[in-house]
């Protein structure tokens, strides 16, 4: 079972880690530079071991992030899952 990374906008029930669905949830707002740190973040929390770079899922697969150019992005949200 693999992270999903979602985007989001922070609504009541925003929620930065879902554990049933295995899914990090980042403000869609957060500006791309930053998001792989709030990851990194997110999963340390979790107590995933990180790498020097990137992000690392618990089986150790590196996590892809949601990329979105901001003028063409739609406010539905997207989500990438990775892994199987
Ligand atoms: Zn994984």
């Amino acid at each position: 079972m693999c992270v999903t990374i979602a985007l989001s906008p922070i609504t009541d029930s925003y929620r930065p880690w879902d554990y049933r669905t295995r899914t990090i949830t980042l403000p869609d707002t957060l500006p791309a530079e930053h998001r792989l740190r709030v990851v990194r973040a997110v999963l340390a929390e979790l107590a995933v071991p990180q790498t020097e770079s990137g992000a690392r899922c618990w089986c150790g697969a590196a996590v892809e992030l949601p990329r979105i150019p901001q003028r063409t992005r739609r406010t539905t949200g997207m989500v990438i899952s990775h892994g199987a």
